[in-house]
């Protein structure tokens, strides 16, 4: 018979999506026990939340926030807003180019109170992982992935930010670009970043994807592009990407975002992509509130492909709200994907939390004994109540230890 470390910190009366009401014990940073409410008796002196039959669930995960523009539209007025998202984002590419003018205002003391804020926002929402891109390219240089670099120091232990080196103008159509992108990895970002479709032509955009491929490969390290950002059916760039990771053997180390052009293609181009995203482990991320085109979650579900959804933006030049809040993002998702039955709310959970995770990769995420002690306790005893309050949990846990 084994005996098992005091518990530290002891949730009582749990509620997981599952439907079971469990007592959840954490010591040394790890679940322990996860048994029938009042099954084992919670020892003298362990810290005790009483979750009083509200649910209790994994951490939020975040698969893809531009962290570095954080609350940079007032620093360029909404005309980039307008020509990203006019048209139903049929000149997006205009949009992005528009944006660029942000990058003279980027100082890293400019930026990190607003990426502070962001993830401190993201914490009481309980938000523990990040995905953050970063640009890198010849008007930001290195700032803004090293504003965030310098925040992910400060939230480490509260918030897991992975930080992805992003050439937001291309590597072809901005030559320095590429150089940059290895100097930032050198400097300590964690992804191969990329976004193919911006560049001029099929060559160049297989060029591109080549180029990020290869760099991740030789780095030992993920790649995370966004792809097809328009509603443009002659957009191919997930397909480069997936293909790509074959080649490099990156399977299961790539993430495509947006996805938008893949809503335009006809079933069976669909299913052939997602078919083979599945088979390389492209994971997929949409953010249909930041744009009109999105990408068919429930087919690439369907079709076993790991799927997130993600904040993307927080009042930047391609969308005006954002409260760092994964909840507001699936309540959004709710309406914009045409998910309202009790079985797809469930689904929108899992695309901030366990879905999520899969796209990321995380090691060991999960809410059983033996996983690390991360959980929120939230006021809601139901999955509807949940989404439609989407209101930050009562109590955020990270390694056994209250964090906010
Ligand atoms: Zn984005």
């Amino acid at each position: 018979m084994t005996t098992l470390p005091a518990p530290l910190l002891a949730v009582t009366e749990a509620r997981l999506r599952d439907g079971r009401v469990v007592d959840v014990h954490c010591a040394g940073g790890a679940v322990t026990a996860l048994v029938p409410t009042g099954t084992l008796p919670v020892p003298p002196g362990a810290e005790l939340v009483q979750a009083a039959g509200g649910l209790v669930t994994e951490p939020f995960v975040d698969a893809h926030l531009h962290l570095d523009k954080v609350r940079t539209l007032p620093l360029i007025g909404d005309a980039a807003l307008q020509a990203y998202t006019a048209d139903g984002m049929g000149d997006s590419a205009r949009g992005i180019d528009l944006a660029r003018a942000v990058k003279q205002h980027y100082r890293i003391e400019t930026l990190l109170p607003c990426i502070r804020q962001a993830l401190a926002d993201g914490l009481r929402n309980g938000v523990q992982h990040v995905q953050a891109f970063a640009d890198v390219d010849t008007a930001a240089g290195l700032t803004g992935v090293r504003a965030v670099l310098a925040a992910r120091e400060e939230f480490r232990g509260r918030v897991d930010v992975s930080v992805v080196a992003f050439p937001q103008d291309g590597v072809l159509r901005d030559p320095g670009a590429a150089e940059l992108v290895e100097e930032a990895m050198a400097a300590g970002a964690d992804v191969v970043g990329g976004i193919p479709w911006i560049e001029a032509g099929t060559a160049d955009q297989e060029a591109h994807v080549e180029w990020a491929c290869a760099l991740a490969a030789r780095l030992g390290r993920r790649v995370a592009m966004l792809t097809d950002d328009a509603p443009d059916p002659a957009y191919d760039t997930t397909r480069m990407l997936a293909e790509a990771m074959r080649r490099h053997g990156l399977e299961g180390r790539g993430v495509a975002c947006h996805a938008r052009a893949v809503g335009h293609y006809d079933d069976d181009r669909q299913n052939a992509l997602l078919d083979l995203a599945r088979e390389v482990g492209l994971g997929l991320v949409s953010d249909p509130h930041t744009g009109s085109v999105v990408l068919p979650v429930e087919r690439a579900l369907q079709r076993g492909v790991a799927v997130a959804l993600g904040q993307d933006d927080i009042e930047d030049a391609y969308y005006p709200f954002g409260r760092h809040n994964l909840l507001e993002v699936a309540f959004l998702a709710a309406h914009l994907l045409d998910m309202r039955s009790a079985p797809q709310l469930e689904v929108l959970v899992d695309l901030v939390t366990t879905s999520a995770a899969r796209v990321l990769g995380l090691p060991g995420y999960g809410l059983r004994e033996g996983s690390p002690a991360d959980l929120l306790v939230h006021d809601a005893a139901r999955t509807v109540d949940l989404l439609a309050r989407h209101e930050p949990p009562r109590v955020d846990i990270r390694a056994g230890q209250i964090v906010s």
